[in-house]
């Protein structure tokens, strides 16, 4: 690694931290990815862990057989028992960062069970993804789960309006993603991927095999198949540069998703 330090010194110590020539001057090093073999899996959680059984076994079977050829960072969503909690607690007017909280102990169920269904593989649930044995884990055993929630808590900054917490199991996993450098984010969703509407509620809708944050934007999907504050993460991302939402139902898709096959949305950055 090449050493950019020099005149970045100089202008830390006299201006602000967000001065445009101190940022182009602090981005100047090159390129460098933490886990670049890497993958991160989000498994749903309304989408796929609270179908039970039916939806999750054969995704863990999926997992098993991938796990030989890949390495897996698989993140947990939160889903119905979050909705439920974050129902009441918002009744309650309780602040955004006590949904935060509230959201992060589902998915952590979540990552519980997921762990115990994979136990017998050796892949173990990590308390936080951002730990330092996560390397460990993928060197040894290729894979490793985590709780989806980015661990903001109390923190959390609040959505202009509302008190749901604007960064939920999406963009957690998207952050794991960018932040390890990873090579693919894939969402294991319970559709074949993105829609002109929501399918389940509109039976014409159509079908969107690929699409840039910004059409996405422009064509009012925005909210929809992901939490919209992800997109803005993703199209300001350096290395991960595009996510593909698939059908997780779909017996093989995981498999060939994670092979670089294109069998669900693709959503890029630019
Ligand atoms: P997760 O389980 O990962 O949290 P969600 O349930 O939040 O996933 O998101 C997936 C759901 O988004 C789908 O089941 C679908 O009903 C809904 N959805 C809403 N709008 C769309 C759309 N335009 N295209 C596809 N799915 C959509
Ligand atoms: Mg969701």
């Amino acid at each position: 690694m090449t050493n950019t330090t020099a005149g970045l010194e100089e202008l830390l110590m006299q201006r602000s931290l967000t001065d445009p020539e101190l940022l182009e001057a602090a981005s100047k090093a090159s390129a460098f990815r933490i886990l670049p073999d890497a993958a991160v899996i989000k498994i749903g959680g309304q989408s796929v862990i609270d179908r039970g059984r039916a939806a999750v076994y054969p995704l863990v079977e999926e997992i098993i057989a991938a796990r030989n050829a890949h390495k897996l960072l698989i993140g947990t969503g939160a889903g119905t028992r979050a909705r439920h909690l974050y129902s009441i607690a918002a009744g309650l007017n309780l602040p955004a960062g006590v949904l935060s909280q509230l959201g992060d102990s589902v998915a952590n169920q979540n990552a519980a069970m997921l762990g115990q269904l994979l136990a017998q593989y050796g892949i173990s649930q990590v308390s936080s993804a951002g730990l330092s044995a996560v390397p460990l884990f993928l060197a040894e055993v290729n894979g490793v789960v985590f709780s989806g929630m980015p661990p903001y808590s109390i923190w959390t900054r609040p959505a202009a309006e509302g008190v749901i917490p604007p960064y939920r199991t999406d963009a957690g996993c998207f952050l794991v993603a960018e932040q390890f450098g990873c090579k693919a984010m894939i969402y294991v969703k319970d559709e074949n991927g993105l829609y002109t509407a929501n399918p389940k509620t509109t039976k014409d809708a159509k079908f969107i095999p690929k699409i840039s944050v910004d059409e996405m934007k422009a064509q009012g999907l925005h909210d929809s198949i992901l939490e919209f504050p992800m997109l803005d993460l993703l199209k300001s991302a350096h290395y991960v540069r595009e996510v593909q939402v698939i059908n997780g139902l779909v017996p093989g898709n995981l498999t060939r998703a994670l092979a670089g096959e294109h069998v669900g949305t693709l959503i890029t950055a630019s």
